[in-house]
């Protein structure tokens, strides 16, 4: 029985850059003379990890200390591998961007939950950092890889050289994520489904869709192919809507209560219908009122209490103290504890996310308590 779940593949020594501070780099500009530029291929990988392994991964993702994954001659062929045997998998790559044809892109697309591009400015500044890097084939293969659905993240190390563009990388990460929004809603007028746009605010805004009549496949295929963490989705169950919460195929949790009134109402960090937000707390109807005026009306807001023990479904929820658990015999327990409280210390995760593992990993342990206590 394998004990790993999560790995981190440095496929290639290869990269067409040169940063200043990358190993690959002597402190006077040039190649490392230990650099072999060697790769890793797909039958290497085939040799390291057998696939009984593979499939009881939960995520595997590529970064180089010495080299640029993109660049791995069978990148491609090696996250299809993962893929083949294990379709749960979280797949994901860091990178600079800047090399390879569309095709790749739009393979990758298809193939992996997100990729990280290491992006430090923007057309005049990028280069500074990112020596040998082209802005301009950064730009076409990001949009490559947005346009063919695939989920981006933008990593950009603050310099004194480009820390004045922030704003202005932040407007057009705007616009890449505006275009996978574009990408969403087209995939779901080809479904024939109908929705409703509504926005939330959690730390970060966010922007989300209530889809009727929608099957929980369809729903979890769909948070799969647009990288989403989680989804939710409800049916009716003995007359009343009961929600899940959904990460990957899982159930993680049910509620039959979604909060509505006056005390959400003023709560900032909830969700309401477009076009108001919760950030102008308002929604105009285009039907005209007395004096051919539209209509604006309170946005009235809403949340489904996930993870609160005050609303409990159909879990029994014990509060108590945890004895000391044997690693072993509680082995998936403790892995997952451990997954979740990782999970809230990466880069670049959203205060939502960080938040919604935390309230997890409350959740799972008073369900541990509850199970302790009938045994
Ligand atoms: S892009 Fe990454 S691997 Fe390439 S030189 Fe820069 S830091 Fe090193």
């Amino acid at each position: 029985m394998y004990s790993i779940r999560k790995i981190h593949l440095e496929p290639t020594e290869i990269c067409q850059a040169m940063c200043p501070m990358c190993d690959r780099v002597t402190l006077d500009g040039k190649l490392n003379p230990k650099i072999t530029n060697a790769s890793l291929s797909l039958d290497d990988i085939k040799n390291m990890f057998p696939i009984d392994f593979i499939k009881q991964l939960n995520e595997m993702y590529m970064c180089g200390n010495l080299g640029d994954p993109m660049l791995a001659p069978e990148c491609v062929e090696i996250f299809a591998y993962f893929r083949k045997h294990n379709p749960k998998i979280y797949l994901s790559m860091n990178t600079n961007g800047g090399a390879r044809k569309p095709d790749f892109w739009r393979n990758l697309a298809k193939l992996t939950n997100h990729i990280t591009f290491s992006i430090d400015g923007l057309e005049d500044t990028n280069h500074i950092y990112r020596k040998g890097v082209s802005w301009k084939n950064v730009m076409n293969n990001v949009k490559e890889f947005i346009n063919a659905g695939g989920k981006a993240k933008w990593d950009y190390l603050v310099f004194e050289h480009n820390e004045h563009q922030i704003k202005l990388a932040q407007q057009l990460s705007k616009e890449e994520n505006d275009a996978l929004l574009e990408e969403f809603e087209k995939r779901l007028r080809e479904m024939n489904l109908g929705f409703k746009r509504i926005r939330g605010k959690f730390g970060n805004k966010e922007r989300s869709f209530i889809i009727p009549n929608i099957s929980r496949d369809e729903i979890v295929s769909l948070g799969k192919d647009f990288g989403q963490e989680a989804v939710i989705w409800g049916t009716k169950e003995d007359g009343k809507m009961v929600y899940q919460y959904i990460e990957g195929d899982e159930t993680k949790q049910k509620r039959d209560v979604v909060l509505t009134g006056p005390e959400v109402d003023i709560k900032r960090d909830f969700y309401s219908q477009e076009p108001g937000g919760p950030e102008l707390h308002s929604i105009t109807y285009p039907k005209k009122g007395r004096g051919g005026k539209p209509i604006v009306r309170t946005a009235h807001k809403f949340v489904i209490p996930f993870f609160d023990e005050k609303y409990e479904y159909e879990e029994e929820i014990s509060e108590g103290i945890l004895p000391e658990l044997d690693e072993q015999i509680h082995k998936e327990f403790v892995q997952e504890i451990k997954r979740r409280i990782s999970n809230t210390l990466v880069e670049g995760r959203t205060k939502k996310s960080r938040y919604q593992n935390r309230k997890i990993v409350r959740y799972q342990w008073s369900k541990k308590v509850s199970a302790l206590k009938k045994s």
